[in-house]
């Protein structure tokens, strides 16, 4: 990528960043690291009707506990927010971001003028990936066992299970019944949690058991339009749940659980976190379409209300829970 090029990547970033400090009091500097990549061959998973655009995610998770005294995996950023003093390991970098250089010239940069109609406002799409890297991202997918997803079952460095769900899951409801995921995750912790892994085959078995005696939502949940929501903290009604994409299918590992649903979102002022970009249109012409507050008000009311519940300061919330940080080996980004 050329130099020029490069600048406007720059100072898009800055741009992006500016428009998200509006909405969110960030108590400390955040560090990104951000690169151009075939994301294509390092990734894969395109086709002829969908490429990806960009990728990010925390550096590192860390385990804390939360107001319910449930323990959860939290981004490296919203655990520095909550313990800036720690000496947990963090990471050189908050986030770990990358955009796809075969889409450059489909990037409309900061200073460009004249969007095309097949090109996409990166202001857009960095505002969109730091949003993942903030930590609007689900654990929950297919666990390999037959139409069963779980949260995050890992492996530590002890050859332990470990069972966590993000921060962002603890809100997760079926909106069938408003039943809470972070119940089934709890289920899934009671039996898994802390024992020592063997096979692939006993773990399995051991899903499918829990699964089976707890009723645990589905992938075929996670494959049905509006099935699955986020209800943002202090909300107890399903009505008010943000609808989350579920319509994918197959399940789209990150995309599907991971963004608000396209259908639902697409024309409203929560455009940003919809798995799909939008062509043609400034991120201030997306705006202004949509309804949002005023033409740079890139975070609608629902994405604001989801960071809200995660612990993300603004200024309508500016003193969110402080969750203490739990002595356990970080989880480093897999991607
Ligand atoms: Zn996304």
């Amino acid at each position: 990528m050329d130099t020029q090029t490069c600048d406007k990547a720059r100072q898009s970033f800055i741009d992006a960043g500016a428009l998200l400090s509006k909405i969110y009091n960030f108590p400390q500097t955040i560090t990104v690291a951000a690169e151009f990549a075939d994301l294509c061959t390092t990734l894969g998973g395109c086709t002829t009707d969908r490429t990806i655009v960009g990728a990010a995610a925390p550096s590192r998770f860390f385990s804390m506990t939360g107001e319910d005294g449930a323990v959860r995996i939290y981004p490296q950023i919203l655990t520095k927010f909550a313990n800036p003093t720690s000496a947990v390991p963090f990471d050189t970098h908050d986030i770990i971001a990358s955009f796809n250089s075969k889409l450059a010239p489909y990037f409309f940069f900061s200073g460009d003028t004249d969007i095309t109609p097949k090109q996409v406002d990166f202001v857009g799409v960095v505002a969109h990936e730091f949003h993942h890297g903030l930590g609007f991202l689900s654990s929950w997918r297919p666990s390999g066992v037959d139409n069963v997803v779980t949260p995050l079952i890992h492996v530590d460095g002890s050859n332990k299970l470990r069972v966590r769900e993000t921060i962002f899951d603890q809100f997760i409801i079926r909106t069938a019944d408003g039943k809470p995921l972070t119940e089934f995750t709890a289920k899934f912790e009671q039996a898994i949690d802390g024992q020592t892994y063997t096979t692939d085959a006993a773990l399995a078995s051991t899903i499918e058991m829990v699964a089976t005696d707890n009723l645990i939502t589905t992938a075929t949940d996670y494959i049905t339009p509006n099935a699955i929501g986020f209800l943002p903290k202090g909300k107890t009604n399903i009505i008010d749940a943000v609808i989350l994409e579920t319509a994918l299918n197959p399940f789209a590992v990150g995309s599907t659980g991971s963004h608000v649903d396209f259908t639902t979102y697409s024309n409203s002022p929560d455009w940003l976190m919809v798995y799909n970009v939008i062509q043609g249109k400034t991120f201030q012409q997306i705006d202004q379409d949509n309804g949002a507050a005023t033409p740079d008000t890139i975070v609608g009311p629902n994405i604001k209300a989801i960071m809200e519940s995660m612990g993300l300061p603004t200024p309508d919330n500016p003193n969110p829970f402080v969750p203490t940080i739990v002595n356990e080996e970080p989880i480093s980004n897999e991607n």
